[in-house]
């Protein structure tokens, strides 16, 4: 084994529902870092890959918020993918490329509209922890 590839790990399949507030979603999650994939880490990153949307899309992420930063990052080619994000009491539509900073205490969802790209979601904590 070399020096430093125990820094780089392979993603995780790890369904949203899995995720507190979060439920069935037509996208495929991963769990790309988080402290028990490297034990230093104090972030946590996840991408939602979204390809194919069914005509209607469920609700699946109810307002929450948490006690560190997050940011989102919406990837695809301009305008090929959008989320309704809400912060507190607003509502926005958000096209790729995009990024959303969400301050620690502020009360999110956001919820995939139409597309396909990728949705990456970074927390600054080590343990996720979600309140509503
Ligand atoms: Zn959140």
């Amino acid at each position: 084994m070399r020096k430093y590839s125990k820094l780089i790990r392979k993603g995780i399949f790890e369904p949203l529902p899995n995720v507190q507030f979060h439920g069935k979603a037509p996208l495929k999650r991963f769990l790309l870092l988080d402290s028990k994939l490297a034990p230093n880490s104090n972030m946590r990153v996840a991408a939602h890959i979204i390809t194919k949307l069914p005509k209607r899309i469920p609700k699946y992420c109810q307002l929450h918020y948490h006690k560190f930063d997050e940011i989102n990052l919406i990837l695809s080619e301009k305008g090929k993918l959008k989320y309704r994000v809400c912060l507190e009491d607003e509502e926005y539509t958000v096209s790729s490329p995009a990024t959303v900073y969400i301050p620690k205490g502020m009360r999110h969802s956001q919820e995939v509209i139409s597309g396909h790209g990728i949705f990456v979601v970074i927390l600054m904590a080590k343990k996720y922890k979600a309140l509503i």
